[in-house]
């Protein structure tokens, strides 16, 4: 039997080979202006004896498992208390696992204590997915996120200190043409004063019935960048990020223009030449038919 699965269903791309738990349904904030992802859900927590029997048949099924996401959009959402009971349990049933994970909003971080963090991660759960998207809070006032500079800076710092592995996002070209160095300076900022382990830099993609519901809420003209303006945009990115500990840069999702990845800060010189010579030649970057999302 396989998981019977509420779609739709998301995971990060590094988690393309785990097994996925869905622990909760949709997100407990769902109102992100550029996310549909959980749009058709209502947020819930799923009973503990389903949870429990998918554990049992799946552990049957792929008993040397090493990775674990718990989905969908906030599972850290739940009460500690059932997250740990979850954890102990995947635990006791996968033996050969190395690492548990979830995506978590800054709130979620917040709303937990320190202590009750650091009971996650003794229990299991090791690395978390943060959409920071931007440092700019004028940005994120305009794209509704629900978290400013100062939350984002607070809950990431409060994982990385519950030592957990922290994952963010960040999205280009998200202040359109007029927040642009608005957007990047502040976005350098904040990865600068969290170092997660890594960033992925997504591009602003926008589904057709999410187009409306953004450009009304961002409250003003909304112009998009062009390929080149987006390679600005990484070039400035990358030369103001000033990290307290290596990052993992990544900006190699299919919306991307190219494939651009490395460690910073010692990668840094490398990728500054390898977008000048993307700004010479844009006939190297990828088509956008091929930008599949
Ligand atoms: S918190 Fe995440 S999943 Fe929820 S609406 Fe915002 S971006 Fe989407």
């Amino acid at each position: 039997m396989d998981l019977e699965y509420s779609y739709p269903l998301y995971r990060p791309p590094s988690e393309a080979n785990s097994l996925i738990f869905q622990v909760t349904l949709g997100c407990s904030f769902n109102q992100c202006s550029y996310c549909d992802m959980y749009r058709t859900k209502t947020y819930s927590e799923r009973p503990w004896e389903e949870i429990q029997m998918e554990i049992d048949i799946t552990s049957k099924l792929y008993p040397d498992t090493k990775r674990i996401f718990l989905a969908d959009g906030d599972a850290i959402n739940l009460s500690t208390e059932r997250l740990v009971e979850i954890l102990e349990y995947i635990n006791k049933k996968f033996p050969s696992l190395e690492r548990i994970s979830s995506y978590a909003m800054p709130k979620n971080l917040l709303q937990k204590t320190s202590a009750e963090l650091k009971t996650l991660r003794t229990a299991g759960l090791k690395m978390l997915y943060v959409g920071i998207e931007s440092g700019s809070d004028k940005v994120l006032k305009k794209i509704t996120k629900g978290a400013t500079y100062k939350t984002i800076v607070e809950s990431c710092k409060k994982a990385k200190e519950s030592n957990y592995v922290l994952s963010c996002m960040i999205i280009l070209g998200l202040g359109g043409k007029k927040y642009t160095y608005e957007h990047i300076e502040e976005t350098a900022k904040i990865i600068s004063e969290v170092s997660p382990d890594y960033i992925g830099a997504l591009n602003l993609h926008l589904d057709d019935s999410l187009y409306n519901e953004f450009m009304t809420k961002f409250k003003e003209p909304f112009e998009f960048l062009d390929d080149l303006q987006i390679l600005n945009e990484i070039e400035l990115l990358i030369s103001k990020i000033n990290p307290s500990s290596p990052i993992i840069f990544r900006a190699n999702h299919a919306s991307n223009v190219y494939s651009i990845k490395g460690t910073l800060p010692q990668d840094k010189v490398n990728i500054l030449e390898l977008i000048s010579q993307l700004k010479k030649h844009p006939d190297m970057l990828k088509p956008k038919i091929l930008r599949r999302f």
